[in-house]
């Protein structure tokens, strides 16, 4: 490569283990005196925990985030904003509960602190998803983007085992599809590469003992790298099928990456040599098979069958994949996504 373009965004990272506390004084420094905390009903605790933090610096708790940010739930969570006057926002969560922030940021302006407890990396992104009327679409802005992220590992470790496999899956997945963006620098490709290793790395651990503080230390650090690279540049194949799948018939969002991934490498890695090197770097001669190893090892659902989509579904999902356009390394068949779509379904190797 002679030469290249890298933007980078903008954001404070603070990153260690029981870094929670210091939400009061971001808060502080962010000038907050009315912030809003966000949450879903599943992690309440952990949103009343960050409200009594705050101090006077928090005014109340919203805890009705949900999955595919539906426009419904923004509307409430605003209501309730302009009820108690939230002149900031503060999300503890996955990417469900950072979706609602930045659903509010953008309509309102406020900052934004976020404090992951996934390893889907929306905080490292200025990406939006919304879902209105059953369908979904997604913006980029800088509104959108966290002004400040506090990593706190030992938020991880209540991350149920599936759920922490899929989710750092889903990780890898933005690291591998940069690694192929026509985008990609070598800056990106290097976080790419980190990211995946790291997680490759942690991911045995975590399942054997989700308290490991190592390998959650080593996964968190991954999904930020990972989060950078999906926020840096354009997803292809692999993001488009999981959005249109995911779009069609709700399947969950980490286990539709996990069982997609390697066929989404399959399809690609002829078509981009260069990421298929680097891929082989980290991850060994044939990267879509030893991630759909990884993830079946591991006890990740490995069909699309069994995450509940079903079998007539294929024909509906290959056209919305061809009607959609999107930048990808390899010209995108009919036959061939039907394949790819056919073995994802019925939980085939990839090929
Ligand atoms: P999620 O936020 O929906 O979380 C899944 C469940 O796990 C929720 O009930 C949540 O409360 C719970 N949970 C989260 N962390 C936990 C923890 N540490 N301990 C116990 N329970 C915990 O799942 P997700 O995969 O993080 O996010 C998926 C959503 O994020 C999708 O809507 C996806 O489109 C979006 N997303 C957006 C971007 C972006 O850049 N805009 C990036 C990635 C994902």
């Amino acid at each position: 490569m002679i030469g290249f373009v890298h933007t980078a965004l903008p954001g404070r990272v603070i990153f260690g283990h029981d870094t929670l506390p210091r939400v009061a004084e971001e808060a502080e420094r962010s000038g907050f005196k009315r912030a809003l905390v966000l949450t879903t009903p599943q992690q309440v605790d952990q949103g009343k925990a960050v409200l009594d933090l705050l101090g006077e610096r928090g005014c109340t708790l919203f805890d009705g985030a949900t999955m595919h940010t539906p426009v419904e739930v923004t509307e409430r969570a605003l209501s309730l904003l302009a009820d108690h006057g939230a002149d900031g926002l503060v999300s503890i969560g996955g990417g469900s509960t950072i979706g609602l922030g930045k659903a509010l940021a953008l309509r309102t302006g406020l900052d934004q602190i976020v404090i992951p407890t996934t390893y889907a990396g929306s905080e490292m992104t200025s990406i939006l998803g919304e879902t209105r009327d059953g369908k979904k679409t997604t913006l980029r802005s800088p509104d959108v983007l966290p002004e400040t992220v506090i990593y706190d590992v030992s938020l991880t470790y209540g991350l149920p085992t599936a759920m922490s496999v899929t989710s750092g899956i889903n990780a890898i997945a933005h690291a591998a599809e940069a690694l192929y963006s026509a985008e990609v620098s070598p800056i990106i490709a290097m976080m790419a590469q980190e990211g995946i290793r790291t997680l490759v790395e942690a991911l045995p651990s975590i399942a054997a003992n989700p308290r490991d503080a190592a390998a959650r230390d080593l996964a968190l650090r991954g999904s930020w790298l990972c989060g950078t690279c999906l926020g840096s540049v354009d997803m292809a194949l692999h993001h488009k099928l999981a959005h249109v799948l995911g779009g069609i018939f709700d399947l969950p969002h980490a286990e539709l990456h996990t069982v997609l991934l390697p066929h989404a490498l399959a399809y690609n890695l002829p078509a981009a040599p260069k990421a298929t090197e680097q891929l082989r770097a980290v991850l060994g001669q044939d990267p879509a098979t030893i991630l759909r190893d990884l993830a079946v090892r591991l006890g990740a659902p490995s069909s699309l069958a069994a995450l509940g989509m079903p079998r007539d579904g294929v024909d509906h999902a290959t056209v919305a994949a061809l009607q959609a356009r999107y930048p990808n390394p390899r010209t995108l068949e009919e036959q061939g996504i039907r394949g790819l779509l056919e073995r994802a379904w019925a939980g085939d190797a990839p090929r």
